[in-house]
């Protein structure tokens, strides 16, 4: 290991995913000099290779504020990184297929709507069939928030990361952090090709963040899940929204290549060590046959690829959000249990506001990681896969 000191800047950013890249971008913007360390390269993992659902419909409420002003950002994405991230803003819908279905759907807009929030509208068969006329006529309504869409992940994150980059951020790749220490009032990250020094240290490395966390003796209950898609072979449009589903798990969007993405609670596994996830072939067939009872004209549309991504899931299924209750000048984003994607646009822009002092009616509170604190609090254990 080189026992050099490197040129760090102010704050050092650990993790070159979507939540990185974006809190770098922001803190470069506020005047901030960062610097980010990859262990790989930029979008390896679950920031590059997932489904690029950018979804507020069916957060979990804790989660509604953050997510809607992400939308606010993907919906201007052009004027932050110079590139629109390939998103379209093409609405997405949670689909009812029966009568219980539906009632669980109005209940939940009812919640959401009875929060101030009126993103979430209750639709009935004929506006589904309206929006996409080829689907089963068994279905009877669902939620829509049109002005959800999709984006393309790697493309996006590489536009943080270039934008970041002519801020002045420097991203550092193959550059694993091996250890954390906060020295005086200096944070110090070990890595093989020497020590970087800064003021303030952001953990956003994913589903390896737990391990940084445990380094400093502030344990989260927090593990890696390999969630996997498949891609088909293209096929004339026929589904013009991102769907999914109330009563089973649907993760489904058409590009305008007319490739279609298939996934949700698709669970692969995982080596860990290695920083590898595997498809496991025989799971990928249960989401195939949602789509086909959906739509049935697909029953003959070959998969061209499939893949599995490495994500953390936390236990109580909300992700850790904010500074270390065991350290001064440590802050966590982590834990995104399936659907970060869409939220790396306003966490990093709130993570870089908490960090540079700065308020906002959005509170980080309910993602604190002082909730994991108490070791006699009962943290449910991890929750099934949601929609992507
Ligand atoms: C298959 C799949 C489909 C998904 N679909 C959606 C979707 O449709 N919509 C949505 O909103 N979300 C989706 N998600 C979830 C979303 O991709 C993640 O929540 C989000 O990308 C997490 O971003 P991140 O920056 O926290 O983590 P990551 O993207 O994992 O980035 C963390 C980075 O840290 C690096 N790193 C780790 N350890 C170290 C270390 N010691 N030193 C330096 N660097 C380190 C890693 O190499 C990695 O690049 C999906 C996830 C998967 C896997």
């Amino acid at each position: 290991m080189d026992n050099s000191t490197c040129p760090s800047g102010d704050v050092l950013v650990i993790g070159g995913g979507i939540h990185g890249l974006s809190t770098a971008l922001h803190l470069a913007r506020a005047g901030v000099r960062v610097t980010v360390l990859e262990a790989e390269y930029c979008g390896r993992h679950a920031s590059g290779v997932n489904a690029g659902g950018v979804r507020t419909l069916g957060r979990k409420v804790e989660e509604i504020p953050l997510s809607l002003s992400s939308s606010k950002l993907w919906h201007g994405l052009a004027d932050l990184v110079d590139d629109d991230g390939g998103f379209v803003s093409c609405g997405q819908l949670k689909l009812a297929e029966n009568a219980d279905e539906l009632e669980e759907c109005r209940k939940r807009v009812q919640q959401v709507q009875a929060l101030g929030f009126d993103h979430e509208l209750l639709i009935d068969r004929e506006q589904v069939f309206e929006i996409i006329p080829s689907i089963s006529r068994h279905v009877v309504g669902g939620i829509w928030v049109k002005d959800d869409g999709y984006a393309l992940p790697f493309r996006t994150v590489t536009a943080f990361r270039r934008a970041a980059e002519k801020l002045g951020v420097k991203v550092m790749e193959n550059t694993p952090a091996l250890h954390i220490d906060q020295v005086g009032t200096h944070w110090q990250v070990k890595t093989a090709s020497g020590t970087y020094q800064a003021e303030h240290l952001v953990v956003a490395a994913g589903a390896w963040a737990g391990q940084l966390a445990e380094q400093i003796a502030e344990p989260v209950p927090v593990r890696p899940e390999g969630l996997m898609l498949m891609v088909t072979h293209r096929v004339a449009p026929f589904c013009p929204t991102v769907l999914g589903a109330t009563g089973r798990a649907l993760s489904f969007k058409q590009f305008s290549n007319g490739t279609v993405v298939i996934g949700g609670k698709l669970v692969g596994s995982v080596e860990f060590a290695a920083r590898h996830g595997e498809v496991e072939i025989n799971r990928l067939s249960t989401s195939a046959r949602t789509v086909t009872d959906l739509f049935p004209h697909l029953r003959h549309l070959g998969v061209n690829r499939a893949w599995a991504g490495i994500e953390a899931f936390v236990a109580d299924d909300l992700p850790v959000i904010g500074g270390s209750g065991k350290a001064s000048n440590l802050s966590y984003s982590f834990g995104f249990c399936s659907a970060g994607f869409q939220m790396g646009l306003g966490v990093g822009k709130r993570l870089a506001q908490e960090i540079l002092g700065e308020t906002s009616p959005i509170s980080l509170a309910p993602f604190s990681i002082k909730r994991f604190a108490n070791p006699m609090t009962n943290h449910p254990s991890v929750q099934a896969v949601d929609q992507y």
